[in-house]
This record gives structure tokens, sequence and C-alpha cells, in this order.
């Protein structure tokens, strides 16, 4: 069965779209540590990170580093973290959390947004893309 990773990347299912080219997709995380709490994910479905040929590794590293220098640039925070899990979506996902403290980065403290909010913050991260 899809992940509902690859169900966003088809477009089954909405998310805040944050950047995309050919091979990945950034979008916000729906239940963020951090207002700009985003995902990075690779199209191609593969669950673990390190089971990623090392072409989509290195590439999705490289997208996630532009997409967190976008982040850096938009939200107020003290440095942008990086965070592989996967314990819930068995598709690679880098978690990018603008972190201001060491909560930030736990996955135990989560902030709530509006729609609007959601809408504003990742278009503003997008117009801070820099090829
Ligand atoms: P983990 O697999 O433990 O790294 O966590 C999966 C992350 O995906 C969690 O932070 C969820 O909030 C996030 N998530 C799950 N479903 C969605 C969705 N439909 N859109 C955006 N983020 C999601």
């Amino acid at each position: 069965m899809a992940s509902i990773f690859t169900k966003i990347i088809n477009g089954e299912i909405p998310c805040y779209k944050v950047a995309e080219n050919e091979n990945f997709l950034a979008f916000l995380d729906i239940n963020p540590n951090a207002k700009g709490h985003t995902l990075c994910i690779p199209k191609k479905e593969v669950d673990k990170i390190f089971d990623l040929d090392e072409e989509t590794y290195m590439e999705l590293m490289a997208f996630s580093r532009k997409v967190a220098k976008a982040i850096e640039k938009t939200v107020v925070c003290k440095r942008v973290g990086i965070s592989v899990i996967g314990l819930e979506v068995p598709h690679v996902h880098v978690h990018l959390i603008p972190l201001n403290e060491m909560k930030d980065a736990t996955f135990q403290h989560k902030v709530s947004l509006d729609q609007e909010e959601f809408v504003q913050i990742a278009e503003k991260i997008n117009a801070a893309l820099t090829e």
C-alpha cells in the first residue's frame, strides 16, 4: 500500500508545499514542533534513510540544505535542526525544525497553527528559496 507521503506526492491528499523538483518534495509537518517545521522527502518510496541508494541520499541532503537555508531566512530561530526518525511514517523524510530551545527538538512539545498560518509560512519559505 502506498505511504501517506506517496499519496501527498500523487496529489491524493493535500499538503502545504514548500518546495518541489523532479525527485524531491518539501512540505510543512502537519503536527509541528515549531512554526516552519518542514519535511523533505524523496519521491521514490523507501522506508529507511540508509537504505536509499547513495545518489538519492546525497541529493536529498542537498535538497534539504537548500530548504533549511530558506527556513533560516524566514523563521525567527537560533538555527535549523535536522532529524530523521521515521517511526510513524515508513517513507524517508528529513525533519527540518527551527530551533530556539532544546524542547523544540524533542517531538514532545508541539505548536498549533491555523490553516492561514500554514499557508503563509509555506509561501514565505518557498519565496526565500534560492537556486
Ligand atoms: P516520524 O515518522 O516519527 O519521523 O514522524 C512522521 C511525521 O510526519 C510527524 O511529525 C507527523 O506530524 C508528520 N505527518 C504525518 N502525516 C502528515 C501529513 N499528512 N502531512 C504532513 N505531515 C505529516
